[in-house]
């Protein structure tokens, strides 16, 4: 019998791989979810941290992906439960050290996305300087909406961006406020790590993010994009 590998070699079934739905058809499957921890100022005035600090990066496990618009089930081992709408950047193209003049060259496309987070879990973190894996890497976290491709939209620099809870308005900011765009956030992260097509960068919250309880409907949009919409439950 021939030694190709097969799905009995496995001891256990593949899992699924993570895909999220691209506008007009055909599926974006996810490598892996970058995020950045501060790229607006007032979000990062709102938490009491030096707006001149460079950014960080973060991640989340890929299966974290939420599409569809399905619901997020409240997770466990928290009471503060936090939502921050982002621009995603889908990676298109491999790359490592990439230059900022080439960085664009690099993106599939953009969506919405919902970087949620524990924050009282975050906040113990923060104080006894351990990860933020737990706060923000939990299951269901990164509820996406559609990928719209770089060639239909183009490279959006600006653009509202929003996120209401019931339909009353919680968050809201501009792309053109963040303190690193796209290019700057591609090029300074893939100087830690190589890009590849699959990877998905969460690309930090505008201020106005907020506690969220079961039953809560969440939209986000982002003008010349999309949205993207959850309920928790
Ligand atoms: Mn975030």
């Amino acid at each position: 019998m021939p030694r190709n590998s097969s799905v009995d070699d496995f001891l256990f079934a593949l899992p699924s791989p993570v895909t999220v739905p691209i506008a007009r058809g055909g599926l974006f499957a996810v490598r892996r979810i970058y995020c950045v921890g501060r790229n607006y100022a007032e979000h990062i005035r709102e938490m009491g941290n030096d707006e001149r600090e460079p950014p960080f990066f973060f991640g989340k496990p890929a299966d974290a992906v939420l599409v569809g618009g399905a619901p997020m089930p409240y997770p466990p081992q928290t009471a503060d439960l936090h939502h921050e709408v982002e621009l995603v950047v889908a990676i298109g193209k491999n790359g490592a050290d990439i230059a900022p003049e080439d960085a664009l060259g690099h993106v599939y496309g953009y969506a919405v996305g919902l970087d949620m987070t524990r924050r009282d879990l975050q906040a113990t973190a923060k104080k006894t300087g351990r990860p933020w894996e737990m706060a923000k890497g939990f299951d269901h976290s990164a509820p996406i909406g559609l990928i719209e491709p770089a060639s239909q939209i183009g490279h959006p620099e600006r653009g509202e961006i929003t996120l209401s809870v019931n339909g009353a308005e919680r968050q809201r900011g501009d792309l053109a406020d963040q303190i690193w765009n796209v290019s700057e956030t591609i090029a300074h992260l893939s100087r830690f790590v190589a890009l590849k097509a699959g990877d998905l960068i969460m690309t930090g919250t505008p201020a106005g993010v907020s506690a969220v309880v079961r039953g809560d409907v969440l939209e986000g949009t982002i003008a010349g994009i999309g949205s993207v919409r959850t309920t928790i439950v």
